[in-house]
């Protein structure tokens, strides 16, 4: 039997394969912009963690959009989320964000009711 590290029973995994690869489309992005001929990271949710942390404050910030670098953001604290046990749980109220919306956008932060009150600026 191969001795493989990933736990396969989380309840999370679909929402940690949706994180993992909207995070690698995000990379992929970067690399191509990078014209790098690095090897692609194939492998577990801790390498693509560790890349995107030490890529925060190096040239990726150049290369990627606002709006890209704020995802690869919210993808990170949703991996920390899915680590503390805190996944699916809103970060302002703390009530439980609808499965739907979790589906759709995995790294959101906040449920519904805050998501609003956060584009309208009325979240501090
Ligand atoms: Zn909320």
């Amino acid at each position: 039997m191969p001795a493989r590290a990933k736990v396969k029973t989380s309840p999370y995994q679909p929402f940690i394969d949706a994180l993992q690869k909207k995070q690698s489309e995000l990379f992929d992005s970067f690399e191509r912009d990078k014209a790098a001929g690095n090897a692609q990271p194939d492998d577990g949710i801790q390498d693509l963690a560790d890349k995107a942390a030490s890529a925060y404050s190096k040239e990726l910030n150049f290369s990627l959009s606002d709006g890209e670098r704020n995802l690869l953001m919210l993808i990170e604290e949703a991996f920390n989320r899915i680590r503390e046990g805190t996944f699916g749980t809103c970060s302002n109220c703390g009530n439980l964000i609808g499965e739907k919306r979790l589906a759709a956008v995995p790294w959101t932060p906040f449920c519904i009711d805050c998501q609003e009150l956060q584009e309208k600026g009325l979240l501090s």
